[in-house]
């Protein structure tokens, strides 16, 4: 591993960072994009995500606010009608119970999503802005700092399934670049289908990534298969490889989904999940990223060693939340504020 990056999760924050900035690579930026980190489907998750976004579009989805709309929420605006009218009239029959679409309702009016009004015994609805159309192409990336034969194997199994599935307009696979002629991970059984990007974790900019080898775009808007279980690699498995469908309709309903919630957690969100009102928390500002690092540990600290159950936990001194205080907060309320802002700043306004 690159000196002073310690963990994948410090590696992640690399890839992010340069993502924000500089996709695609090699190319000219022509939609503006959202990065996010640790996020997929329930069975599939993926360490960094980049939504290639429609302009106008993102504009369009700002009336939204910034928090996302899960799949009830989205299932309402989409079909809000322009007049208004009786939801069971102008919503598509869910496939479960209405009183769960009643309910998604109310919650869309409590949001200023749509508006609401009860007539008679029936609830009406109207939309106040159209859904945009807003995703362009999802890209995915793993990242892998140090691919050793035994991780190949586990992420060539996740990556043919996401080449199966092609839920994502581009799989890729970001490791630590090297100085071989012939990167290793291009000896690894990977799907040739699979992007691989050479990243120098230590550097910013366009030069801190290059490619290696360049993914096929993947059939998103057709059936796709999801891989249940297939045999193991070691040619004395005959199990038969177990799959099933995945049709287009829910592929782009996940999609959007996905899509949500990149939107509101972008990928400094990590903050969020770590003790940062600990005496121990910094930032260190690398040039590449800032990454989160423990004094008392001496290292870049991953949010799961840096959370509740920390047996080197120390609350910041008093002394240190006097201004403001409990309003404001120490130090490390102001880091969550910076990174908050930094959040937000990705996404327009909706002015
Ligand atoms: S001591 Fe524990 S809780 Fe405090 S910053 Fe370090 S890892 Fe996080």
């Amino acid at each position: 591993m690159a000196v002073g990056v310690d963990s994948e999760f410090g590696f992640e924050l690399s890839v992010c960072q340069w993502a924000e900035e500089c996709w695609p690579p090699g190319r000219e930026r022509e939609r503006p994009v959202l990065v996010a980190r640790q996020l997929g489907t329930r069975r599939r998750r993926w360490d960094t995500l980049v939504i290639e976004c429609n302009a106008e579009g993102l504009r369009q989805r700002a009336d939204f606010g910034s928090r996302r709309l899960d799949s009830d929420l989205l299932h309402v605006v989409r079909n809000a009608p322009a007049e208004w009218e009786w939801y069971r009239d102008c919503l598509p029959d869910p496939g479960y119970p209405w009183r769960y679409v009643r309910e998604a309702v109310h919650r869309a009016a409590d949001r200023d999503l749509i508006e609401e009004r009860t007539s008679g015994n029936r609830i009406e609805l109207r939309r106040r802005f159209r859904y945009p159309d807003w995703i362009e192409r999802i890209v995915a990336i793993e990242n892998k700092p140090d691919l050793d034969a035994s991780a190949a194997r586990h992420l060539a199994d996740q990556l043919h399934s996401d080449v199966a599935l092609a839920l994502g307009d581009e799989v890729w696979v970001a490791t630590n670049r090297t100085d071989d002629a012939v990167a290793p991970v291009l000896l690894e059984d990977l799907p040739v289908e699979a992007g691989i990007l050479g990243v120098d974790p230590q550097r910013r900019g366009p030069e801190a990534v290059s490619v290696r080898w360049n993914p096929q775009t993947l059939p998103t808007d057709t059936a796709g298969t999801r891989i249940l279980d297939r045999p193991d690699a070691s040619g004395h498995d005959a199990s038969a490889c177990r799959f099933e469908y995945a049709d287009p309709e829910w592929k782009a309903h996940k999609r959007r989904e996905i899509a949500e919630r990149a939107y509101e957690r972008g990928w400094r969100s990590y903050v969020d999940s770590m003790r940062s009102d600990c005496r121990h928390f910094e930032m260190d500002p690398t040039e590449a990223v800032a990454r989160p690092t423990c004094r008392a540990k001496d290292c870049q600290q991953t949010p799961r060693q840096c959370s509740s159950s920390c047996e080197a936990f120390e609350p910041e001194p008093p002394a240190w939340r006097q201004r403001g205080w409990p309003i404001e907060g120490g130090p490390g309320k102001g880091l969550t504020r910076v990174l908050d802002r930094q959040r937000r700043r990705q996404r327009p306004d909706p002015d």
